[in-house]
């Protein structure tokens, strides 16, 4: 077939004669437009050296883009019944393996088997994003680049400075590992069927060092979930909360809140990735 898969007309082609119902349940909404395909892969900038891993192929309309730009693609595709659709619709490329896998049981040591250096590409499944994005920030595997299609209301919060009613733990999770940006923000009548949200792809820079040492993270990550607990409580009260009530944990939380430069009035969405690695420091090394 000459079209690409994600011509609208051959789309609803290959849906028909697979008598294919996109499954509400696993997030299946197909992209059908080329122009949206076209950016999400320049913005992964992809070469013929690098190995991609793509979750979630669908019927392989992103898979086909990343297959002409990149050396080599891996697709985790949960959904058994697009599994024939997938060998017929990229039967032409040698350069593609389809794993029947749900990503999230995909281990470190089978993703990191597949390259030296990762890249990870995906119009995710809305259902599942924070998952599918936390199993990728914290696995440690060796990833330069990820560039992800979500909910834009998620890519907000993703994205957030402290201030804001998006600024949150997911906020600072994604930022003491990524640099993160919205590349560009995509309208429902690029999908078939069209989602109910708007939606926005982020492309994630992972930086050298994490900002806060791997050793670190699980303490750093109970002092944010508590801070952010009860959001219109101050950032003291929710901490006290968690960290205990006597006088003597006071006078620690007190403390650290100086250090830190943090006015114990404030509200955790005020405070400053910066601030919340002092706090946790001071913290910890008071337990
Ligand atoms: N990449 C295709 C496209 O852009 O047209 C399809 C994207 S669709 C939004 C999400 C895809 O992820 C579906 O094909 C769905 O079956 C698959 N999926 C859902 N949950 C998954 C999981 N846990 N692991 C792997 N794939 C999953």
């Amino acid at each position: 077939d000459d079209l690409r898969i994600s011509d609208p007309a051959r789309t609803r082609e290959i849906m028909a004669q697979y008598h294919l119902r996109p499954k509400k349940s696993l997030g299946q909404n197909f992209l059908t437009n080329g122009r949206v395909l076209q950016d999400i892969v320049d913005a992964a900038e992809l070469t013929k050296q690098d190995a991609v891993i793509e979750i979630g192929p669908g019927i392989g309309a992103l898979t086909e883009y990343l297959a002409q730009a990149a050396g080599h693609v891996t697709a985790f595709e949960l959904d058994q019944r697009l599994l024939p659709v997938l060998a017929d619709t990229l039967h032409d490329y040698t350069n593609i393996d389809i794993v029947h896998q749900d990503i999230l049981a995909a281990t470190p040591a089978q993703l990191s088997a597949l390259a030296p250096e990762l890249n990870i590409v995906a119009n995710l499944p809305y259902y599942v994003t924070t998952p599918i994005l936390m199993h990728f920030l914290e696995s440690g595997l060796p990833i330069r680049r990820m560039v992800m299609m979500m909910q834009k209301e998620v890519a907000d919060r993703i994205t957030a400075a402290p201030g804001g009613k998006e600024y949150g733990s997911l906020s600072i999770a994604v930022q003491i590992r990524t640099k993160a940006r919205i590349a560009m923000t995509v309208s429902h009548t690029a999908f078939n069927p069209p989602p109910k949200v708007d939606s926005a792809v982020v492309v994630f820079d992972f930086l050298t060092e994490p900002l806060v040492p791997a050793a670190d993270q699980a303490y750093f990550n109970q002092v944010v979930t508590a801070s952010f607990a009860q959001r219109r409580k101050t950032i003291m009260n929710n901490l006290l909360n968690w960290y205990g009530k006597t006088p003597a944990h006071r006078a620690i939380l007190t403390a650290a809140f100086s250090q830190a430069g943090v006015a114990p009035t404030a509200r955790a969405e005020t405070v400053s990735i910066a601030e919340f690695i002092v706090l946790s420091k001071k913290l910890s090394e008071q337990k």
